[in-house]
């Protein structure tokens, strides 16, 4: 396929190039509101052409997908208008400011036929898939608990509009949250029901939140435990899934990379799990065309991303409040 990469960002200098140019594709826009950076962007990563008028490039016709990178607020006008434009859109998370614009986004979607997906990296990565398959195929029993460990340190390069820009999408919420909401739904096969949360900042966060700690409960009683922070240089990162016949302990894999390990422990001892170690993105990009191909359905779709937001949003009320909150998910099943 043909792309257009709208931001000029550093997911997609650094992951989403090399994944798009992994299946074969070319990237040829950048769209920037900024000519300058813009163009430079492009220049250093061999991209054709740049602009800052996003109908120009939308009035491409050779190209077929939209890749939306840019900060949290551009991601609805930007998605809209390549969705109106008849384009298959993967776009950033989180999809939106809130749900009820993410609902808009999907709806639009499915209205224009064509195909939406969200990037949630981590539920591509080979150690999840791995957890995953462990759980489903009954290795520890029924769920009693998920804790998942997610507090980094935000390197200095993206210190910018993450810490002290609420009207961009700032805060560890619409940043990390969502992910973790997308990894719990993705390994436990059902939606966080309620939430109670504590957020503060913590040395970063300037009129946002730079740390979250949450509790959430599941349908099926399954307790749902996930902390996020931007302030941790040394903790690492992981998720232990905690079962009636087992435990699964998966270290260092909250990340990007194909990185981390995962291991079983039942009555028969503790084993060391095989895992893939495919590219996260590769993977997810590669389930993307597929799907635009008809060929199943992209890794996250639309509606996962409209799930994640809302479980993040309810845990931001929850904090705010200081109150037990219901996640609203905008009437989407
Ligand atoms: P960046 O801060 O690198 O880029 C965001 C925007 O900032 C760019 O689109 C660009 O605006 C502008 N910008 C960046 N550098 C410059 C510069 N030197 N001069 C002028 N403008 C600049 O953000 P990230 O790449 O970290 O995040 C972008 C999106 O991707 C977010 O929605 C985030 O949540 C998501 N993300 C997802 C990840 C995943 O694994 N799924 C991982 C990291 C981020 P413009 O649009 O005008 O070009």
């Amino acid at each position: 396929m043909r792309w257009i990469f709208v931001g000029a960002s550093t997911i997609a200098s650094q992951y989403m190039l090399g994944a798009v140019r992994a299946q074969g594709d070319e990237v040829v826009w950048v769209v920037s509101g900024s000519a300058d950076h813009g163009r430079i962007w492009a220049e250093a990563h061999g991209v054709a052409r740049a602009t800052t008028d996003l109908a120009d490039a939308l009035a491409d016709a050779s190209c077929d997908a939209v890749y939306v990178s840019s900060t949290n607020e551009k991601h609805l006008p930007q998605a809209m208008a390549a969705i109106a434009a008849g384009k298959h859109v993967l776009c950033e998370k989180p999809l939106a400011m809130t749900v009820s614009d993410a609902v808009g986004m999907v709806r639009a979607a499915d209205e224009a036929g064509v195909t939406f997906a969200t990037n949630h990296h981590l539920r591509c990565s080979g150690t999840h898939q791995a957890v995953r398959n462990l759980i489903a195929g009954g290795r520890i029993g029924t769920v009693l608990s998920l804790r998942i460990f997610h507090a980094v340190h935000l390197p200095p390069h993206l210190q910018g509009w993450r810490i002290n820009d609420a009207a961009a999408g700032g805060g560890v919420i619409p940043d990390i949250t969502v992910h973790d909401a997308d990894v719990t739904r993705f390994l436990l096969g059902e939606d966080p029901k309620t939430v109670v949360a504590q957020m503060g900042a913590s040395g970063m966060g300037d009129g946002v939140e730079d740390s979250a700690m949450s509790v959430w409960t599941m349908p099926s009683g399954a307790m749902v435990m996930s902390h996020e922070s931007f302030t941790h240089p040394y903790s690492g990162s992981g998720l232990e899934v905690h079962g009636t016949e087992g435990s699964i302990f998966a270290q260092g894999v909250m990340t990007q990379e194909p990185v981390g390990d995962v291991e079983l422990v039942t009555a028969e001892g503790r084993v060391d799990v095989e895992v893939s170690r495919h590219s996260l993105y590769e993977h997810g990009v590669a389930a993307f065309c597929a799907a635009v191909k008809g060929e199943g359905r992209p890794a996250a779709d639309g509606v996962d991303g409209i799930k994640s937001l809302a479980v993040a949003m309810a845990v931001r009320d929850a904090a705010a409040q200081g109150a037990a909150v219901d996640v609203d998910y905008g009437g989407v099943a």
